[in-house]
Formats: C-alpha cells, structure tokens, sequence
C-alpha cells in the first residue's frame, strides 16, 4: 500500500472518441488484474477515509482496497457487498468526481486520486465471472408480504434486503422491463443492459416476484394493493419532465430529454419504436440542440452524435466550473465533438409548424443567490440564432401527482411535489406504506436509490416485528383468558 508516490493514477482504458461515437458500448475498458492490483496499492490506507465518510453507502473503500492489493477478490467482493447491492453498478456511474474520489486524501494532496469506482466495478465483475454472486439463500421464510411500486434501484435494493430477511416480495412496475431508470433512462455507453438484467434475473433466482406493465393507479388500485400486502413501499421515482415554455405552441420537434433516452434505449433493447422510426425521437443527420446542463443533458447529447446527428449544440445558462453533473462526463462530450454554448438562455422558438431556429441570449453570472452560486443574468442586445431540427428540453424532473394517481388523499406531499414521509422511520401519514429514493429526494443519484433501498428494509422490517409481536402477545392473552 501507500505506492502512490511513485505508481501514477491510470484509468482504464477508454475507447477513442473516432470509434465511440460509432456505438453505443460503454466507452471504459474493465482494468487487467496487474492494473487493478497496482492501482489498489496506491491508496495511503487513511485513518479517517475521507472517501468512505463521502460515499453515500459509507463503503469500507480503504479495506477492500487493501484486499484488492493483495489479491484477495473474493474477500474484497465480500466485503463491498456488504453495503453495496449493486458496487458493479456504482463503480460504472456513481459521479466519484464529487463522492468518493473527490474527496480522497491524495487527490487533494495532488497526487491523482485512487481510481475508486474503477477498481470496484473490476472487484464486482471478477465476482460475476467466477461465480461467486449468488442468488440469495433464505434460511428463514417469513408470512408476511411486502409490496414493492417501482422497480427502479431503490425498490429493488428493497427487496433484496427484506428477501434476505425471509419475507415474500412482490415489485409492481409499469414498464415492460425492471431497472427504472437504470434500464430506461442511463444510455448503454455509461452503463450496459447486461449489467442491470443479471441483478434483475438474480433476484428473480431469489424468489421475488416481478409484476410487470403494471401501473399501480391504472391496473390495480392503490387500496387493493394495500388489501394484498402487511406493508407497502412506493419507490416510484420522478417522471414529470420540466418545461421551458417558450412559446404558447406545441411544436412537434421540441421533445423532452426523457422520451427521448427510453426511446433509444428501446432501440437498443431490439423494440420497435414508432416516434423513433418516423424520426420524431430521432437524431439521425439532424441539427440537434440540447437545453440543460445536467447529467440527463449529457446523455443526451452522447446518445444524440450516436445516433448520427450532423451537429449537436448544448446551452446552459451558467458556465462550466458551474455545471451541476459530473465533470468527466462533461470532458466526455466535449471529447465527442459536442458544441457547448456556455452562458446562454433560450429566449425564443421561430419557426412555422416546427421550430427552425433558437433565439438565445447571452449571459452573465451576477450576485450569489440564497444557494450561493452565482445568479445568470442576461447581457442586453446580444441575442444570436441557432438553426436546429430537434430540441431536446433536459431541464429535470418532478414527481407527478401521486395522490390523485393512486386516488388516495392521505398520501400527503411536500411543497415540491415529493412524497412526505417521518425521517425517524421512512414511513407515509398511512400506517405500513413507506417511501423512498427519487419520489422522496427528489431528482437523485443511483447511489442515493440504493441506500434509500437499503434504510427503508430496515424500517420495514422493524414494522412487521412489531405487528409479529403485536399479534404474537394478543395470542398469548386471549389463551390467558380463555
Ligand atoms: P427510478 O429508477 O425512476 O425507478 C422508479 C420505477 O417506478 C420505474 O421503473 C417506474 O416505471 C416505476 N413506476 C413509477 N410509477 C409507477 C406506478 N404508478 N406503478 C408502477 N410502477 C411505477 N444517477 C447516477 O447515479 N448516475 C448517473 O449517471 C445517472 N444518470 C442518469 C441519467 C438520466 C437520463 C436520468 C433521468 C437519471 C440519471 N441518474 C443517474 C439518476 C438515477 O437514475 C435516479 O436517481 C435513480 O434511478 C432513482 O431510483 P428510484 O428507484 O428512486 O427511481
Ligand atoms: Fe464511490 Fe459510489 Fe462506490 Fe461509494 S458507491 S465508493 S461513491 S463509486
Ligand atoms: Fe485511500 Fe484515498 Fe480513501 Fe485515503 S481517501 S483511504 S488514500 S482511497
């Protein structure tokens, strides 16, 4: 350990951005074992490691380092496991830039960061190659059930955990396939489908149970799933796509950053695909223009230079020391070929039937707001036009109105849309539903999803022990009395 004074930082290698952009692979190569080894001994083995205390999970990052120098993967993959339900997943795209590897010691003592999340993703798939991922063994089964909405990785970390447990799951989604965004949402070239179907089919080898095209509002009743459950867990995620709402029209070529990444998902999942086939949701030998500058923009972006696009401009009204996504990703596309037009607010739409071009303004950064980033203003009389074909709005998202979906007033939801649950437990104002991951945090990270996932089991499972025990006393009293 401690070699990083004289063991550089190397990332694994990246495909070039010639070939990549041919392709929807992920761009990253796994490392060689020599590699993986090498650059594991670099860590200085912190006694107070500052990369765990900023990583979401809490990982025991400098242990399984250490395991990983020594060639001990199995130990290594053990012990990441441990607080990770899906490390293969993180190590892909987890932002380290702002976690884990942005905050480890020798990054800021400038000698390059422990490549963290490229060593765990190596860790996770010597695991899945040798065998050693197991579907899970439950030694005790358990009555009672438990509903899971939402088959994205906060419901799904759910489930595995309380499966563990030895209670009977059943996860209801309304899409087709199980992952939520980690399927329909993140592009192949951050991370494959492979990836995510192998946790699916696990825990389908566990003994859970999928329901699937299945809206839960729509095709079963809030109230009815309740009738079927001890507990419930909505872990529906954020849907709603923000709009900039420039123009009174509806112009069939400004589409949003959503519809747009589950379509080329589709495609690449071999579904017939209508919008994309018709070119309404495609970007082939389009001037595409992307509004946004979050990671959903830069996936969009990629996913559009991809699809053939003859030129892709991104505008974002602050610079770029202030984008809110990960750095790398932005490098990414910049290495792509993508245009950024930093400092710029659409303004205007122009166009008959269907927008032609942009009409953007340039901007400033003033004064700090209450967040303390610094507040874009716009230049006066410095407005500029963009010709485009399709407008890709990537503004975020807001969870839609789950209480009228669900047609259960009770499920009371915070000013910003998002579901109102007790930080002491997790749970709704109705007793036995629980909440978590982006329906309640809001617009998140995977990382986020899953240690939600994870805090949510444990309430869950402190819930029905109570009722277990509840029950188990009322027994013991009723023979008393009888
Ligand atoms: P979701 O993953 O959204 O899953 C919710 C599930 O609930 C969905 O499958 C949905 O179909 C289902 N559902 C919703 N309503 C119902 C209903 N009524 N009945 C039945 N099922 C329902 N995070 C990262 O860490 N790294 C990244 O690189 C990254 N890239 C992203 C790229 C994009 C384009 C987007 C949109 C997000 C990205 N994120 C990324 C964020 C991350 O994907 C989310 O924070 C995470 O998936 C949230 O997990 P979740 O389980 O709460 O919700
Ligand atoms: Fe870093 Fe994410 Fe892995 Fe935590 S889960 S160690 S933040 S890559
Ligand atoms: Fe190792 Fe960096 Fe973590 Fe310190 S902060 S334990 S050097 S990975």
């Amino acid at each position: 350990m401690l070699k990083f004074v004289n063991t550089p930082k190397i990332i694994p290698n990246k495909t070039s951005s010639d070939s990549r952009i041919k392709n929807f692979q992920e761009i990253y190569e796994i490392y060689s074992p020599e590699n993986a080894k090498e650059q594991s001994s670099r860590c200085s083995q912190c006694g107070i490691p500052f990369c765990q205390v900023h990583c979401p999970l809490q990982n025991n990052i400098p242990d399984w380092l250490k395991l990983a120098a020594e060639d001990r993967l199995l130990e290594a993959y053990e012990l990441s496991s441990l607080t990770n339900n899906m490390p293969e997943v993180c190590g892909r795209i987890c932002p380290q830039d702002n976690l884990c590897e942005g905050n480890c010691v020798i990054e800021k003592s400038g000698h390059g960061t422990v490549t963290i999340g490229s060593i765990e993703k190596y860790i996770t798939d010597t695991a899945w190659e040798n065998g050693w991922v197991k579907p899970i063994n439950v030694k005790n089964e358990k009555k009672y059930s438990i509903g899971i909405i939402g088959a994205g990785p906060a419901g799904l970390t759910a489930a595995e955990q309380l499966r563990k447990e030895g209670y009977q799951i059943t996860i209801y989604d309304r899409y087709d396939r199980a992952g939520g965004l980690l399927i329909y949402g993140i592009p192949n070239f951050k991370l494959e489908k492979e990836i995510v179907n192998k946790r699916i089919t696990r825990l389908i080898d566990s003994g859970i149970n999928f329901q699937l095209n299945c809206e839960i509002g729509s095709s079963i009743s809030f109230t009815d799933l309740q009738k079927k459950h001890e507990a419930i867990l909505i872990a529906t995620g954020v849907y709603k796509s923000k709009k900039i709402n420039l123009n009174d029209k509806n112009f069939p070529n400004v589409i949003s950053a959503l519809d747009f990444l589950i379509a080329s998902n589709k495609k690449g999942l071999n579904d017939i695909v209508n919008d994309f086939d018709s070119g309404k949701l495609n970007s082939l030998n389009k001037n595409v223009v992307v509004i946004g500058g979050g990671d959903t923009a830069m996936d969009c972006v990629r996913t559009a230079i991809r699809q053939g696009a003859k030129s892709v401009n991104c505008l974002y009204r602050r610079d770029q020391s202030n984008m809110p996504g990960s750095q790398r990703e932005v490098l990414n596309a910049i290495e792509e070929g993508i245009i950024f037009n930093w400092l710029t607010l659409p303004t205007e739409y122009t166009g008959n039937g269907s927008v032609k071009k942009i009409e953007i303004a340039k901007m400033q950064l003033g004064s700090a707001d209450e967040s303390g980033r610094r507040k874009p203003e716009i230049i006066n009389d410095s407005n500029v036009s963009i010709e485009c074909d399709l407008i890709i709005e990537a503004l975020g998202f807001e969870p839609e109105n789950l209480p009228i979906l669900f047609d259960e007033k009770k499920l009371e939801i915070t000013s910003q849309g998002t579901i109102k649950i007790n930080p002491k437990n997790m749970m709704t104002g109705i007793d036995g539903v629980f909440a978590a991951g982006d329906i309640v945090r809001g617009s998140s990270l995977v990382v986020w999803g899953i240690k939600d996932g994870r805090d949510v089991a444990n309430h869950i499972q402190n819930f029905l022990e109570k009722k277990e025990n509840f029950f188990a006393n009322e027994n013991v009293e009723e023979l008393n009395n009888a």
